[in-house]
């Protein structure tokens, strides 16, 4: 404690939102105390080094942002590098470049060569799915969608819609796409350039030397507790030790579920080392089809090595991605925006909303999902 005073800020939870919230407090002069329950500090972009790679152990995590002010504040406490993602699909051993492009499109069908031909092998299929559509409801112009296998058959045709999205959608959410509702896919995009860039960010990278070390910058001058619970050590207490709390952990645990649990979708990982420099060739490989049981397969090297690099390192990591039904007790990744947890969450914000003195941040506390970029933005100015 310092100097035997109250903290300006407890902070619960260590990840990007609590970090960014503890340098800005900092800066302006206010005592912090952060605190997190894991043993570790970062929250989801925490880090292991094994064989001397950077293992991203919550799940593959790539900055890119549109904000030039993010970027130019991440970059002033670590530079980052030149990562772009372009991750590859793999259909029964074939592969294709994603996001849907040029590449993709010369991949399925050998016989495209131009953009205008590639356009007008989309239309065709899509073509044929109206008319399928049509056929089955009996109508002459049906266009609305009554499921998602619908809805992606009328956005990007048969071929694409077979091979790329159909059994990777499965395996994602556990159920057949004629079974999921057609709003989870509105838009398919289709680039007709010859671009492998995921993202259409302006800004893209990862810490040189990973994001523990962002974290650390973050942190520093803020007091640090890890293996700490607020439940357990804080919650009726806190006002002693601190005059405002700033909370992001999940929201409906602060409130005891005294409302129900809201409920999440969460990923399993299988990771290994493998005893080869060079695994797949790329971070992120998307498993498209049933015969293969993961989503997606991440090698970690290839997020801060490039070119020889790679090679001098002879061993590489890798994580297989498991969709996994979320049970309590396991790591709540992705809010379930639904009309259940939609009615649920504003119920508990409104509770939340006459809490004194207290700030509820980040993906667990506000119960959204925002890229990386976005919780700093919002943690940046929750600081006032
Ligand atoms: C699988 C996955 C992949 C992602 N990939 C990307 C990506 O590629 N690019 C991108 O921009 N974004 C990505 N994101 C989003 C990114 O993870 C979030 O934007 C960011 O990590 C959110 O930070 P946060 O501080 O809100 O939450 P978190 O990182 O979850 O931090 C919350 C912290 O609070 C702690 N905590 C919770 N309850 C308590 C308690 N009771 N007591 C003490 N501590 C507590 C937790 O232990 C945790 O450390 C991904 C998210 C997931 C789930």
């Amino acid at each position: 404690m310092y100097k035997g005073q109250k903290y300006d800020f407890l902070i619960v939870g260590s990840g990007l939102f609590g970090s960014t919230f503890a340098y800005k407090a900092n800066q302006a002069g206010k005592s912090c105390l952060v605190i997190d329950k894991r043993p570790q500090l970062g929250g989801n972009v925490y880090c292991e080094k094994t064989e001397g790679i950077n293992v991203h152990k919550y799940g593959a995590h790539i900055f890119h942002t549109a904000n030039k002010a993010v970027w130019d504040f991440v970059n002033s406490l670590v530079p980052f590098n030149r990562y772009t993602n372009s991750p590859v699909a793999n259909y029964h051993g074939e592969l294709y470049n994603l996001p849907f492009n040029m590449n993709t499109f010369c991949q399925i069908w050998p016989d495209v060569k131009t953009p205008a031909e590639a356009r007008a092998r989309i239309d065709e299929q899509v073509n044929d799915a109206i008319k399928l559509l049509n056929d089955a409801n009996d109508a002459n112009d049906v266009r609305e969608p009554r499921n998602l296998e619908e809805q992606a058959l009328l956005l990007v045709g048969r071929d694409i819609y077979e091979k790329l999205i159909k059994e990777y959608t499965e395996k994602q959410w556990g159920r057949r796409c004629t079974e999921l509702p057609a709003f989870i896919i509105r838009r398919l995009p289709l680039r007709f350039v010859f671009d492998n860039n995921y993202f259409n960010d302006p800004y893209q990278g990862i810490p040189i030397g990973g994001y523990n070390l962002l974290i650390d910058k973050l942190l520093e001058g803020a007091e640090i507790k890890t293996n700490c619970d607020f439940f357990r050590e804080y919650k009726d207490s806190w006002r002693d030790i601190a005059d405002a709390l700033v909370y992001t952990g999940q929201l409906d645990e602060y409130f005891d579920f005294r409302l129900g649990r809201l409920d999440w979708r969460t990923v399993s990982f299988k990771t290994r080392i493998e005893d080869t420099p060079n695994y797949q060739g790329n971070a992120v490989v998307n498993y498209t089809s049933h015969d293969v049981p993961y989503t997606r397969v991440i090698e970690h090297k290839h997020f801060e090595s490039f070119g020889q690099a790679v090679y001098d390192n002879p061993k590489t990591v890798i994580s297989e991605e498991y969709s996994t039904e979320f049970k309590t007790g396991m790591e709540p990744y992705y809010p379930v925006n639904d009309d259940h947890n939609n009615f649920l969450v504003d119920q508990y914000r409104s509770l939340a909303a006459k809490e004194n003195n207290v700030i509820f941040g980040g993906r667990l506390a506000e119960y959204k999902y925002y890229d990386m970029d976005k919780v700093i933005e919002r943690a940046l100015s929750a600081f006032v």
